[in-house]
């Protein structure tokens, strides 16, 4: 595990190995080239989105021999998604320097792991229960009343590996659906919650730790549609939401970025949902609205530099550009915007340079910036681009 003691300073010019070339990692080569720092990144997709903009490695993630020609050509190795491999995640490590350590992805790959450490460190999450049966999922649903989630302990995103259960006969056959996934099972009490947060922390392998402004995010069928900054809750529910993000990263002795994921009920409770050690969708809001975005602070971080400041220029709406909105954003962004002006309103647009605009893919987004966040979410909505959701 890394800590304190272990932190050393990357200099630039250094070389920084991500594994994974998603855009993720696109965005971390972009952000990070101009401290003056080089990247490669090991994918198995030939022209990756950060294979684009970076040397690539083509490999397989679980390949050892493709981890070692990262490691002999890195100074330092990051990873741009949690599901890393624990012998490569182990190769890596006694290759070559990886400030984020095998500890925290080991941690986070697992729910239950990751609910114990959450509660280590304080915060809350919602009530759980493990099971092992059908029987057991059904006492854990007499216990918290329906609705309530269950879901695979490992290998869920995106509300994968998850149901629903609605009432008590629903209790096997969730039990039948998600047991086939051959890993532990979690059931949830369902929080009623009046909006979800995110706050990124980052923690530099020296110890400093900051934290972004909260964001308020809406999902369109488990997948983040909108990010608000300033999120609409109060200043007091903000700053708790932030020390809580805090806390949960030193306890953990975190280095990087370690993005929380929060309920916020209407009175004002708020339960840790789930981490991720890594960039997050709901901080890409950070490129133009904050001083420093989420991927030159996971770079300072790991590199052991000062961080910078995280304090928010403008307020923001971050919308996600999916597969199927790629013919209508093409079509807005060559043709003059005079909405803009009239709204005043400035969108930012970022695509990721996939080839295949797949149904649901993630293959951009925008940052709109504007006076209020009233202006920005009528832009989006008279673009008539996600109307139907
Ligand atoms: P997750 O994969 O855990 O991030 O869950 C995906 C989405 O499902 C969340 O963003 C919530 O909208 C919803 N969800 C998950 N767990 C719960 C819960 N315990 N109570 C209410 N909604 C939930």
């Amino acid at each position: 595990m890394s800590d304190i003691q272990s932190s050393k300073l990357i200099p630039p010019g250094s070389t920084i190995g991500i594994l994974g070339g998603g855009q993720l990692g696109r965005m971390m080569v972009l952000q990070g080239t101009p401290l003056g720092y080089q990247f490669i990144t090991l994918d198995p997709a030939t022209n990756a989105p950060c294979g684009q903009v970076s040397q690539q490695i083509v490999g397989r993630y679980d390949d050892p021999q493709a981890a070692e020609m990262l490691a002999s050509q890195a100074d330092v190795i990051t990873y741009e998604f949690e599901n890393v491999d624990a012998d490569v995640a182990a190769l890596l490590e006694q290759k070559s320097y990886v400030p984020q350590g095998s500890q925290l992805l080991y941690t986070t790959q697992h729910r239950l792991r990751e609910k114990r450490a959450i509660e280590a460190a304080g915060a809350t999450v919602a009530p759980y229960m493990e099971v092992r049966s059908a029987a057991e999922t059904l006492q854990a649903v007499q216990q918290f009343g329906t609705p309530c989630v269950l879901k695979t302990a490992t290998g869920g995103y995106d509300g994968k590996g998850q149901f629903v259960i609605r009432n008590e006969e629903q209790a096997q056959q969730a039990y039948d659906e998600l047991s086939v996934a051959g890993t532990e099972l979690v059931v949830e009490q369902f929080i009623h919650f009046q909006c979800e947060l995110s706050v990124i922390a980052a923690r530099s392998s020296n110890g400093e730790i900051k934290t972004f402004p909260v964001s308020e995010n809406v999902h369109v069928d488990n997948i983040l549609h909108l990010s608000i900054v300033p999120a609409r809750v109060s200043a007091e529910i903000q700053q708790r939401a932030e020390q809580m993000a805090a806390a949960i990263a030193e306890s953990m002795n975190a280095v990087g970025l370690l993005a929380v994921e929060l309920f916020c009920t209407e009175d004002g409770q708020l339960y840790v949902n789930e981490l991720a050690p890594r960039p997050h969708n709901s901080g890409h809001y950070t490129i133009e609205a904050c001083e420093t975005s989420q991927f030159e602070q996971h770079v300072r971080a790991i590199c052991g530099l000062p961080l910078g400041s995280t304090a928010l220029r403008s307020p923001v709406v971050m919308v996600n550009i999916l597969g199927e909105h790629i013919p209508a954003i093409t079509e807005k962004m060559i043709q003059v915007d005079l909405s803009t002006t009239s709204l005043h309103v400035n969108p930012k647009y970022h695509l990721y340079g996939k080839e295949e605009a797949k149904h649901k893919r993630k293959m951009g987004h925008i940052n709109v910036l504007c006076h209020n966040i009233e202006d920005a979410l009528a832009w989006i909505d008279q673009t008539n681009i996600w109307r139907h959701e």
